[in-house]
């Protein structure tokens, strides 16, 4: 089974990413995981990146359409991959249907997590201590979850059309979105 996982940036995907691939034996596939690595490792890409993703914008459809088709290729991951943080518009979500159809998969289940903005603000100001993201200014949190609303909305519609979305209270802690999460993805292994 393959899950996309999506919510503003700062609603616990990776999180929740996390917890899943270990009792659903699945592969992560966070694309920001990824660009930020070739941030880190000074990769040609990660030099040209480095600006969008600090000042919060998105970085180009092929960009991360090159990352993930690596991975849905691959025949180690093949129905086991949950992706975070992808797609995060609708060119996004015809090209994952698309690059699933080629290699004989699609979505199974779309998990959204909804969170305020309000809530993004304060656990993204907490993590800035724990984790120093270059990305992790209340200013850009904003501009983030800005972008993220702006292009999510017809990701959504997307995915009630093809009756795959599952709305999850992202508010909640960890392990009670955890607990609803883990349930929707059994139901749907029938
Ligand atoms: P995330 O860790 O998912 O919050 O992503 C961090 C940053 O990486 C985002 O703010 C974007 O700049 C970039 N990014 C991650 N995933 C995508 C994507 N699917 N499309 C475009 N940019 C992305």
């Amino acid at each position: 089974m393959n899950i996309v996982i999506f919510g503003p940036p700062g609603a616990g995907k990776g999180t929740q990413s996390n917890l899943i691939v270990k009792q659903f034996k699945l592969h992560q596939l966070s694309t920001g995981e990824l660009l930020r690595e070739e941030i880190k490792n000074k990769t040609e890409l990660g030099k040209k990146i480095s600006t969008i993703i600090n000042s919060g914008n998105l970085v180009s459809d092929d960009t991360v359409g090159n990352l993930i088709k690596r991975y849905i290729s691959d025949k180690t991951y093949k129905n086991r991959i949950i992706f975070d943080g992808y797609p995060r518009n609708l060119i996004q979500a015809r090209n994952l249907d698309k690059l699933l159809s080629q290699y004989n998969q699609k979505v199974d289940i779309a998990l959204k997590l909804s969170v305020s903005l309000e809530v993004i603000k304060r656990r993204i100001l907490e993590r800035k201590s724990l984790e120093k993201r270059a990305d992790d200014s209340e200013e850009i949190a904003i501009k983030r979850f800005v972008t993220y609303e702006n292009n999510i909305r017809p990701v959504i519609d997307f995915y009630k059309q093809s009756n795959l979305l599952k709305v999850v209270n992202g508010e909640a802690t960890i392990s009670e979105i955890n607990i609803e999460i883990s349930g929707l993805i059994e139901g749907i292994k029938g």
